[in-house]
C-alpha cells in the first residue's frame, strides 16, 4: 500500500525529509488497533499522515526546511500533531518544502528540491511540495501544510489534490515554526474534499496555547449527500482569472460553465479592485513578520551553530551558514520595512492597503463564493522561476488575498490540460468552511 508507493516514487519525487522508522510506524498502527478493539472513537483510524517539516513533532527532527535547524528534535509536539495522535492517525514522516515556508515551488529548500509526480520535470508547488508530492502519489492518505500566501493551495493545483487554508484563528499555530503570524495557519490536504473536512474537522478548535485562537470548540463538516446546485452562488472577479495564461482561464472558465448548467449562479459582473495591490502588500507584511520572527535563531538556542570567540560573531556566522539566499534576502527587506524612516512608506502602507482589501473580501463574500484561479501558470519546470524572486512572487499572485483577508479558501482539481493538472479556487467568508466542502463536493461530482 503506502510503502508500496514509496519505494516505487519517493527516490525520483523527494517528498520527505524525514521518514519515521517502519518498524516505528508499524508499532503505532498496532497500537491504533488496539485502541479500536477497546472500542475508543478514532476520526481518523489507520489512516496514513505526512506532516510538513515545519510542525514540530517530538518523535522526529522538525527543521522548517532549513539547515539552521538542522539536528532539532523539538521538546514537545504542535496542538494539531497531538490532536492527530488522539485521533488514531499513523504519521509516516516529515515532508519537504522552502526554507521557513518561503516560496512556491519546494526548489528553495535548504535541502533538496521535491518534484512533481505527474511530471518529474516540473516543480510540485510550495512550500507545502513535499506534502502535496506524497499524496499524489500515494506515499499518505492525508497530510499537514501550512499556508502563508498559498503554500497549500498553490502545491494542490500543482499536483491534482486538495487544499484548505482555513479562517484565520480556526486550527491552532502552537508549535508551527513561525515566518508570518498573521497570516499562515496550519492547512489540511488530501486527495479529496471529504478527506480534507475529516482532517479539518481534527483539527480545527479553541487552544489556549495559540492567543490567536479563535473561541470555537469544533466544527462540523457533514457530507450533503445531494449537494444542490441552486443552493450555490459563484462570483469570478476578473481580477482572479484575466491575468492567467489561457490554459489555465479555458480548464476553470469550462468548470464553471459546467456548473452554470448543473444550475448554479456563476456571475462574471464582480470586481475586486485592491486585488491589483495584493501582491506588494503581502509581501510587504509577510516580510517584516519574518524579518522579526528569524531573528531567533542566534546560534544559541539550537544545535546548528558556528561557534566563535565572541556572541556576534558567532552570530553573523552562524546566520551566514545557516540561511540560505532568499531567507537572508527576506530578512533584510523585512528590516527596512521596519524601520524608522521607511515605516511609514513601506509597512503602515501595507497594513492599510490590506484592511482595503479585507473590506472587499467580506463585502463579495457576503453574496457569494468567490472563484478564480489559484496559480497564474501550470506547473512551473524545475528552475524556470527561481532565477529572478519577482517571477517567483507573481506565482502568488490568487492566493495571499485569502490570508490577507484572513478568509477560508479551498484549491481543488478543476480538470487537466495537457496531462498537466489545474487547480481552482473557491474563497468563502469567514467561518464558511462547511459552504466551500459542499461546493468542493458538488465540483467533484461532475469533474
Ligand atoms: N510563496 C509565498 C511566500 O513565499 C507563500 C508561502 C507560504 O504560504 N508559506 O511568502
Amino acid at each position: 500500500e503506502v510503502y508500496e508507493a514509496i519505494e516505487r516514487w519517493e527516490p525520483k519525487v523527494k517528498g520527505f525529509i524525514t521518514l519515521l522508522d517502519r518498524d516505528v510506524v508499524i508499532k503505532r498502527a498496532k497500537e491504533v488497533e488496539r485502541e479500536l478493539r477497546e472500542g475508543r472513537k478514532l476520526p481518523l483510524a489507520g489512516l496514513v499522515v505526512a506532516v510538513k517539516d515545519n510542525i514540530s513533532t517530538s518523535f522526529a527532527p522538525t527543521t522548517a526546511g532549513s539547515r539552521i535547524l538542522s539536528g532539532y528534535v523539538p521538546p514537545f509536539n504542535a496542538t494539531v500533531v497531538e490532536r492527530l495522535l488522539e485521533a488514531g492517525a499513523i504519521i509516516i514522516g516529515k515532508t519537504n518544502m522552502d526554507e521557513f515556508a518561503m516560496g512556491s515551488t519546494t526548489e528553495l529548500s535548504g535541502f533538496w528540491p521535491t518534484r512533481n509526480p505527474w511530471d518529474l520535470d516540473r516543480v510540485p508547488g510550495g512550500s507545502s511540495g513535499g506534502s502535496a508530492a506524497a499524496l499524489a502519489y500515494g506515499g499518505a492518505d492525508l497530510a499537514l501544510g501550512s499556508d502563508t500566501g498559498g503554500s497549500v493551495r498553490l502545491p494542490a493545483a500543482y499536483t491534482g489534490t486538495v487544499g484548505l487554508k482555513p479562517t484565520y484563528g480556526l486550527v491552532s499555530r502552537y508549535g508551527l515554526i513561525p515566518y508570518a503570524n498573521s497570516l499562515e495557519q496550519i492547512s489540511p490536504m488530501a486527495r479529496s474534499v471529504r478527506d480534507v473536512a475529516l482532517l479539518l474537522e481534527v483539527i480545527a478548535g479553541h487552544d489556549p496555547r495559540d492567543a490567536t485562537s479563535l473561541t470555537i470548540d469544533r466544527i462540523s463538516l457533514s457530507s450533503t449527500p445531494s449537494p444542490n446546485p441552486k443552493d450555490f452562488r459563484i462570483c469570478v472577479p476578473h481580477e482572479m482569472i484575466d491575468g492567467s495564461d489561457a490554459p489555465v482561464r479555458g480548464t476553470i472558465i469550462k468548470l464553471l460553465d459546467r456548473l452554470q448548467s448543473e444550475g448554479v449562479e456563476v456571475n462574471y459582473d464582480v470586481s475586486l479592485p485592491s486585488a491589483a495591490d495584493a501582491l506588494p502588500i503581502y509581501y510587504t507584511i509577510a516580510l517584516a513578520e519574518a524579518a522579526s520572527n528569524l531573528a531567533r535563531y542566534d546560534g544559541k538556542l539550537y544545535p546548528f551553530a558556528e561557534l566563535r570567540p565572541n556572541y556576534t560573531e558567532t552570530v553573523t556566522a552562524t546566520r551566514a551558514r545557516g540561511f540560505g539566499r532568499e531567507v537572508k534576502r527576506r530578512i533584510v527587506l523585512g528590516v527596512m520595512a521596519l524601520s524608522e524612516g521607511y515605516r511609514d512608506e513601506f509597512y503602515v502602507a501595507a497594513a492599510k492597503g490590506r484592511r482595503l482589501l479585507r473590506d472587499e473580501v467580506l463585502r463579495l463574500t457576503r453574496n457569494c463564493v468567490v472563484a478564480g484561479s489559484v496559480s497564474p501558470t501550470l506547473p512551473p519546470r524545475i528552475g524556470e522561476r527561481i532565477t529572478d524572486p519577482l517571477k517567483l512572487y507573481a506565482l502568488d499572485v490568487y492566493t495571499v488575498i485569502a490570508n490577507l483577508a484572513g478568509v477560508p479558501s479551498l484549491a481543488m482539481p478543476a480538470g487537466f490540460y495537457s496531462d498537466l493538472p489545474v487547480g481552482v479556487q473557491f474563497m468563502g467568508g469567514p467561518l464558511e468552511e462547511a459552504k466551500l466542502v459542499a461546493l468542493g463536493e458538488l465540483v467533484e461530482s461532475v469533474t
